[in-house]
This record gives C-alpha cells, structure tokens and sequence, in this order.
C-alpha cells in the first residue's frame, strides 16, 4: 500500500505552474524533484527577443537551474548554472536561482545560428564547451562548483553527465518545453543512499537495483505530462510511483523571476574606468547606457554623475 506523507508546506494541489517540490522514496534511497514554468518563462522571455532555438535552450536551462536551485539549504544562498564554449553559436548561456527568483541569458551568434538546421542539436548550438554548476551558500558562505565538458544531445544529457562525472550520483534529468514554448517542465531523479548526501563518495555504485527500477519508472514521463498546466506536481508524481511503499513529498517553492541589477552596481562599475574611456561610452547628450544581460533594463548614467 502506498502513502503519500508530507511536512514542511507543501504546495496547494492547486499549485501546478510555477513551482517546485521535492519529493524522496525512501525505501528506494531516492530523492527527487520537478519543477514547472509558466508565466515566469514567458516574463523572463519577454526581457529579449530570442530565435525558438536559443529560447528552448534557455528554457530548458531555467528549469534545470530551478531543479537545482531548490536544493540550497539557506534561503540567500545562489545557484548558478553556466555554459560557456569558444566557438559556439552560443557562446555564453548563464542562469541564476536565488531565493526562489529565475533569471538567465543567451549571447549567440544570430547569422551563424540562421545557417544551422531549424531543429539544431546542442553540439550544433554549443560546439566544444564545458558545463559550470556553482553552489553558494550565504549563511556558511561556502562555495562548491563542478565543471565538465558539455556532452550529450541535450542539455538534460549534459547534465546527466555532471552529476555522475562530477558528484558520483546516479541521476535522471529530463527537460521539456510544450509546443509553442510557453510551458517549461523537468525532473531530476537521484540515487542518493542514506547519510551519502552531499559526502565525498569515491566509488559510485551505478549499478544499484534499487536505482534501476525508480530510474526505469521515472523515465515513463512524457513530455506532455512535465508541460500540462493543469496538472499538479503531486498528481504527477503520484502516476509515477504510485505502486511505491511510500511517496514523501519534501518541500514546496514557489518561484518567481527576479533581477538583482540596480543603478549604484552599474554607477560603481563604470567609475572604475578612467574619464577619457568614460568619454568615449557616453553618447551626445553625455550619457553611458548600461543594460543589465539578465533583465534588459538599460541605465542611463550621467558623466557628471561619475565624477562625483
Ligand atoms: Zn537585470
């Protein structure tokens, strides 16, 4: 018989869009969580204007980012997941979670992305380039990053690898974007035994039958189950392992896009330059404009303002 326990405010069955919960079987030593975007995706698209491929690798990127993201212990602590290569199409892709807030950006190449295939692969977009995952905790002020090469077919793939390459967990990623780009869903799916989290593990064992069968149920989930807006979290979740001894869903976040740039960062930044170089940023009227990557806010400063 299976039982769904929960503590630590789980999100209303209502809560379907976004939002993440983390869920763990504990029979089977394993921890998980899944993550759907909506009107927080369209928000943080709508900042840019993006080509459909380079906003479907953005998508997929803030979900993964809220995958991971909802895993910090303290709430001003940050998760950042960034993939840099040097001669990509997409030669920068970065996103951050703080707090529950998403934000993240693409710089890519828009003529040498027009000569690739309407549906290009990650290799076509990325080229040879390396996955970067940087936890900061801001109580401890503790900071963890693991890098890999960015392999795979998909960033879902890439992922996959980091975790096994780099943390020595067994993991399951998958990423989803609906038809028309509006509705972004994932889950990540972890091998995690009793008191190994987050311990140095030198031997993974990535053969484990407990593993292999929560793996092969959670790799039923369809696309369109990770993207239906009217289907809670929890429902899902329960489709998926409901033969299980026991389903416990950890913990509920509710997630919002968010933009840390403000005009004293921009203003002390551009102060650090000398005045002739100042000189030469500003326009006629004697003003730099500095837009944030994240958010596409422009700030105007003033010269005169920087020789204060
Ligand atoms: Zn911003």
């Amino acid at each position: 018989m299976a039982a769904m326990a929960s503590d630590r405010n789980p999100p209303a069955a209502a809560d379907a869009i976004d939002v993440a919960i983390g869920f763990a079987l504990p029979a089977r030593d394993a921890r998980g969580r899944l993550v759907r975007l909506g009107p927080v995706l369209g928000e943080i698209l709508s900042a840019h204007d993006y080509p459909a491929p380079i906003a479907r690798v953005l998508a997929e990127a803030l979900v993964l980012t809220a995958l991971l993201g909802v895993t910090l212990k303290d709430a001003g602590g940050q998760l950042t997941v960034q993939a840099q290569t040097e001669s990509g199409v997409i030669d920068l892709l970065v996103c951050d979670f703080r707090g529950g807030e998403l934000r993240g950006y693409i710089r890519f190449d828009a003529e040498r992305l027009a000569e690739r295939p309407s549906q290009p692969s990650l290799f076509a977009l990325f080229g040879k380039g390396y996955l970067a995952i940087t936890f900061d905790q801001a109580v401890s002020g503790e900071r963890y990053q693991g890098i890999v090469p960015l392999e795979g077919g998909s960033l879902a793939e890439a992922a996959e690898h980091f975790f096994v390459q780099s943390e020595q967990i067994p993991s399951l990623v998958r990423l989803a974007l609906a038809a028309g780009g509006r509705v972004a869903g994932g889950i990540l799916l972890q091998h995690l035994p009793e008191g190994e989290e987050g311990r140095e593990r030198l031997h993974a064992r990535l053969d484990h039958p407990e593993w292999d069968h929560v793996r092969i149920l959670a790799e039923t989930i369809r696309d369109g189950e990770l993207t239906d807006p009217a289907l809670p979290l929890d429902a899902l979740l329960w489709r998926l392992f409901h033969d299980e001894e026991e389903v416990r869903i950890l913990s509920g976040t509710q997630l919002s896009r968010g933009c840390r740039c403000d005009y004293d960062h921009v203003r002390s930044v551009l102060a650090r330059f000398g005045a002739e170089e100042r000189a030469e940023m500003a326009d006629e009227s004697g003003r730099i404009k500095v837009d944030c990557e994240f958010c596409s806010r422009v700030f105007p400063v003033e010269l005169s303002d920087l020789e204060k």
